[in-house]
């Protein structure tokens, strides 16, 4: 692959702003690898399996959820597109991934610092086949677009932590329309009480800058380094983290943490290291994954795998709302 000058550009910023986080320093080839496509596609189909086993192996008792749901759920899964492509804005500065689905975006069309979209945007060259079979059946066709650029220099792990991490919220999304759809899920309440439970509630009555400032200077230990790189990460988290918190609560922010949450579910070990007085942001992160990583920055101290398990809880009783 070529690498056109604006691109370049794009590659360059990301060296500068994201640290270590995806463009080491002993990585400075720009060599696109040849079975790039291959790479994703194996990630994606590991991961895919892997949220699909997951929703079979689904309590559906003890989860309020029905048995139709789950096979729907797993047919849409498997319909999912995959798209590697390159990164051509610089809007996507930074961005691993994007995932689209029918009942998941900003329909607000706020820009809040959090790529989430309803259609898919300018500058990202999706086929034309799989762009008609969105706008003509969206349910049963969502997308994951995975930028080249980073997926080149991912190891395959963390390649496979980004692709359970969007498939994650292709589920969330599937579960939350179906359950709409069955006129058993109101879209307020879903997975909020569930992801509340298990993450701190220190932190409840800041805004962003307070909470991250909080995380950052306050902390003891101290889970983060000085980077400005991790501090705009914690901002942003934060930015989640209070969303979870407003009235009604921000559908995005507590999406983002309930995929995390998922991701500590599979990686139970963090949650035995964080008993014992792990804080670092960078040993979960190297570890593990950078999910764990990231909502290890959230979790209570007294949460247990059970709280974790209750975000697959359907909550009937109090609000008939689906939570995967
Ligand atoms: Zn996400």
């Amino acid at each position: 692959m070529k690498i056109i000058k604006r691109q370049l550009k794009i590659l360059i910023e990301n060296f500068l702003t994201e640290g270590d986080d995806w463009l080491a320093d002993d990585e400075d080839d720009l060599n696109l690898e040849p079975n790039l496509k291959d790479k994703v596609k194996k990630a994606f189909d590991l991961a895919k399996n892997k949220v699909i086993s997951e929703l079979k192996s689904s309590n559906t008792i003890n989860q309020n959820i029905s048995q139709e749901i789950i096979v729907n759920a797993i047919e849409i899964i498997n319909k999912t597109h995959l798209h590697t492509t390159d990164v051509i804005n610089i809007k996507f500065k930074g961005t691993k991934a994007l995932a689209f689905h029918a009942s998941y975006g900003d329909e607000s069309g706020k820009n809040r610092e959090v790529l989430h979209y309803n259609k898919i945007p300018e500058g990202v060259d999706v086929p034309e086949s799989i762009l008609s079979s969105m706008t003509n059946d969206p349910l049963n066709n969502p997308l994951i677009i995975v930028f080249s650029l980073y997926a080149q220099k991912a190891s395959k792990t963390a390649l496979s932590a980004l692709l359970l991490h969007e498939i994650g919220h292709i589920k969330n999304s599937v579960i939350k329309a179906l359950s709409d759809k069955s006129g058993t899920g109101p879209e307020s309440n879903f997975n909020v009480d569930q992801v509340k439970a298990a993450l701190r509630k220190d932190l409840v009555k800041g805004n962003k800058q307070q909470i991250a400032e909080y995380i950052i200077f306050h902390d003891k230990p101290a889970r983060i380094g000085d980077s400005k790189a991790e501090k705009a990460l914690v901002l942003r988290l934060a930015m989640y983290y209070q969303g979870l918190y407003e009235d009604p609560a921000d559908d995005l922010g507590v999406e983002e943490l309930a995929v995390r949450l998922s991701a500590l579910k599979r990686n139970i070990g963090a949650l035995e290291d964080f008993k014992s007085g792990k804080r670092d942001y960078q040993y979960f992160s190297k570890k593990y994954n950078t999910d764990v990583a990231d909502i290890m920055l959230f979790v209570d101290e007294g949460t247990t795998l059970e709280a974790i398990n209750k975000i697959v809880k359907l909550n009937k009783q109090f609000s008939k709302s689906v939570t995967v």
